[in-house]
């Protein structure tokens, strides 16, 4: 094939350029999880907030030629633990990221907070630096999980962060875990009832998974059978949404008009900047999407001079990286987005959303494409029906496309 051919099938075409988000990741920690397989890094001493903050404005510098005349609707600042750093490190690195990038009137701005690092003094510090939604990692309110998951706090004083953020900010999700060490289907019952009367109006509910490279991975704990779990996942479902919560992702529920925009962003294929160490992006020009990803080590990312490379996705992938985040949407997606977002034909997933749906994975209707229950309980088979070049199995490699949905 000649080098024109062959730029020719690198190539897609892009009416117009989806929503930009801006991801930001402060990878320190107080201590590591046993479970946690997030670029996270236990903190020893002072932690160089200064010299980070300009690292990763300087880290942003380097992307705005490829965003020009664009806006940020959403910004996350995520980890690792973004609540050790101070309230002054925040306001510096906001006013920084306005000063370089418009955002849109109302951009969400979230910050995860961990339970063990914040008091009402911090979070309306965080509130008047800009930031308008916080995540708090709770996990549990149960202070044996909370121990057995290795957390830093009690549940005491995931109680008291969550009465805090709610005086500071209106928009608080609660990051929420069950399936864990030595959970009973009535303790999980407990801990999503106390989440749903909490007084939030976004709710994460997380199965624990065990990861590699994780202490849990070299020494795995006894977690409840897979049916016992199947009966927690349900129990969550039905406690949300009997409180009134919108079951509207895999594991996010909101009160209505509260869904998360920045991570709908994600799993609409839209675009973001990532900055920080590990951070990765997807960026979309007319005529190609593309990627760019960070080094994980803070130490190395502190070093790295130059700007982050663009990798141009591959038209066959996009089918694929596409539906990695549509597909966890419960409501799926207007086949119309498909073309906007990638730059093709829907005749290009024809073929596969045909025989999905014998499968019983998808349902359609004439306005939109979304996963059966059967669809959402195995996600996995029904992905790997997009991968290029037909069905073989491809793992649960969804976590790098979806890295905002934290557990911190
Ligand atoms: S789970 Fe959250 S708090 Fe724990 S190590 Fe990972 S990022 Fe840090």
């Amino acid at each position: 094939m000649k080098t024109a051919e062959l730029e020719r099938t690198d190539r897609v075409r892009l009416k117009a350029l989806p929503p930009l988000a801006l991801y930001v990741h402060i990878p320190w920690c107080v201590r590591k999880c046993p479970y946690c397989d997030f670029n996270s890094h236990e903190r020893s001493g002072e932690l160089p907030e200064k010299a980070y903050v300009e690292k990763l404005l300087h880290d942003l510098e380097g992307h705005l030629p490829s965003v020009w005349g664009r806006r940020l609707t959403s910004v996350f600042i995520g980890g690792g633990t973004p609540s050790l750093f101070s309230p002054a490190s925040i306001d510096a690195l906001l006013s920084g990221v306005r000063a370089r990038l418009p955002l849109e009137p109302g951009a969400e701005i979230t910050l995860e907070a961990n339970p063990g690092t914040v008091e009402a003094g911090r979070f309306r510090g965080f509130r008047d630096a800009g930031v308008n939604r916080i995540s708090i990692g709770v996990q549990s309110f149960d202070d044996r999980m909370l121990t057995a998951l290795g957390r830093i706090h009690s549940a005491d004083e995931a109680r008291r962060a969550i009465a805090a953020a709610l005086a500071a900010f209106d928009n608080v999700n609660i990051d929420l875990m069950y399936g864990l060490p030595g959970q009973s289907a009535d303790m999980a019952r407990a801990d999503i009832t106390e989440a749903a009367n909490a007084g939030t109006p976004h709710v994460s509910a997380y199965q624990l998974t065990i990861e590699p490279n994780t202490a849990f991975w070299s020494k795995p704990p006894p977690l409840p059978e897979h049916d016992e779990s199947a009966d927690m996942q349900l129990a969550v479902e039905n406690r949300l949404a009997e409180s009134g919560f919108e079951h509207y992702e895999i594991s996010a529920f909101a009160k209505p008009g509260m869904r998360c925009r920045h991570n709908l962003n994600y799993w609409e294929f839209g675009d973001y900047l990532g900055i920080g160490a590990g951070a990765h992006g997807k960026i979309s020009f007319p005529d190609r999407v593309t990627r760019h990803e960070r080094a994980k080590q803070p130490a190395m990312y502190m070093q790295e001079a130059a700007a982050a490379e663009n990798r141009i996705i591959a038209p066959a992938e996009l089918p694929f990286e596409f539906m990695l985040n549509a597909l966890r949407l419960v409501e799926g997606f207007a086949p119309e987005l498909f073309s906007e977002r990638t730059g093709l034909s829907v005749i290009a997933i024809q073929q596969a959303v045909g025989e999905a749906e014998r499968q019983g994975l998808l349902g359609r209707d004439l306005k939109r494409i979304r996963p059966t229950e059967r669809g959402q309980r195995f996600l996995n088979e029904l992905l790997a029906l997009f991968l290029p070049g037909g069905t073989a199995a491809r793992g649960s490699g969804d976590r790098g496309a979806v890295h905002a949905i934290r557990i911190s």
